[in-house]
């Protein structure tokens, strides 16, 4: 009757037409990617390289980088793993990286733009790609990497030649900008994958810290607004050819998921944690299903409307 319970996940992210859909996880540093491997990961959909970081008062030595991202994509040989590139800044300060005293951190010189400001960012971004580089040649995973905080495409096909020069094949951005989306062809026309940062593009989208209690409500992940972007956005990826995924916390949620199918994503990157839950809830739908939900969704006038939209249809779905 299209219901499936988490236990019978199969660690293929399909749905019941099978439509593939593949299931990703988080991670930070290697520890992290065994234990998801170990709960199926299909690949590594968001490798936050800043989080080893966070407490350095200087650039991590090469070799040190070098033991952090192997260890990484040790525990996925033959499996993508999508490594970002430092997220500098904002909720992620990096002692060796952040300028001190800027007045709105989060609106500031925070990810990519720290490679593109006068200072040691540019180097430090050629020495983390090379170090990736390397460090994937010697694990046999399928290295991807990306850059965060991207909100032009001039930005993206700067990134993009820049790891190039380093022979990384498979270049992309995060979509975290509500600009981004806005220019998805553009942006997606310049990369060979994206993947939306949810917490950051709600964050930006509805003018709410992320870190703010208060407005917390503003930062839910089934604002009709949020979910809007999304369909731009796979609408894009459509269009170009460019895959796009999510890997903020939005593709963790059980319900939620199977919308971001229907709206056009390709990939679902969580903590693995909610592999199985996820794995289950779109295994129970068609792609037909995902994409009557994801109009629903769409067309809510709020966040509980449009989780009351979804959980009625899916229980006449099944
Ligand atoms: C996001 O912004 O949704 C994201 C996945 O990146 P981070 O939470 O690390 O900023
Ligand atoms: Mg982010």
């Amino acid at each position: 009757n299209g219901t499936v319970v988490a236990a019978e996940w199969d660690g293929v992210g399909r749905t019941s037409d099978g439509h593939v859909v593949p299931l990703l996880a988080n991670v930070g540093e290697a520890k992290g990617a065994v234990t998801a491997a170990g709960l199926r990961a299909q690949g590594v959909g968001l490798f936050r390289t800043e989080l080893a970081f966070l407490s350095a008062a200087e650039e991590p030595s090469v070799a040190r980088q070098h033991e952090v991202y192997a260890g990484v994509l040790a525990a996925f040989a033959g499996l993508p793993v999508t490594a970002r590139t430092l997220d500098a800044g904002a909720d992620k300060p990096l002692p060796f990286l952040t300028l001190d005293g800027e007045p709105n951190p989060a609106l500031g010189v925070r990810g990519l733009r720290v490679a593109r400001v006068p200072g040691p960012g540019s180097d430090v971004l050629d020495r983390q790609l090379a170090t990736l580089a390397a460090a994937a040649t010697e694990t046999g995973a399928e290295l991807k990497v990306m850059a965060p905080m991207v909100a032009t495409a001039e930005e993206a096909r700067w990134f993009v030649a820049r790891c190039r020069e380093h022979g990384i094949r498979s270049a992309g951005v995060m979509i975290e900008v509500p600009a981004a989306v806005l220019t998805a062809h553009e942006v997606l026309a310049e990369v060979d994958f994206a993947s939306v940062g949810t917490n950051d593009l709600a964050q930006y989208l509805f003018a709410a810290d992320r870190q703010s209690g208060p407005v917390a409500a503003l930062n839910d992940p089934w604002q009709p607004a949020l979910l809007r972007l999304l369909r731009l956005l796979g609408e894009a990826s459509a269009t170009t050819g460019t895959p796009v995924g999510v890997c903020g916390e939005a593709a963790a949620d059980p319900a939620l998921a199977p919308v971001l199918v229907g709206l056009g994503m390709a990939t679902l990157s969580m903590g693995a944690g909610a592999l199985a839950a996820v794995g289950a809830s779109i295994a129970g739908a068609s792609l037909e299903d995902c994409r009557e939900r994801a109009e629903a969704a769409c067309a809510a006038v709020d966040p509980a409307a449009a989780r009351q939209a979804v959980a009625e249809l899916a229980v006449k779905q099944a």
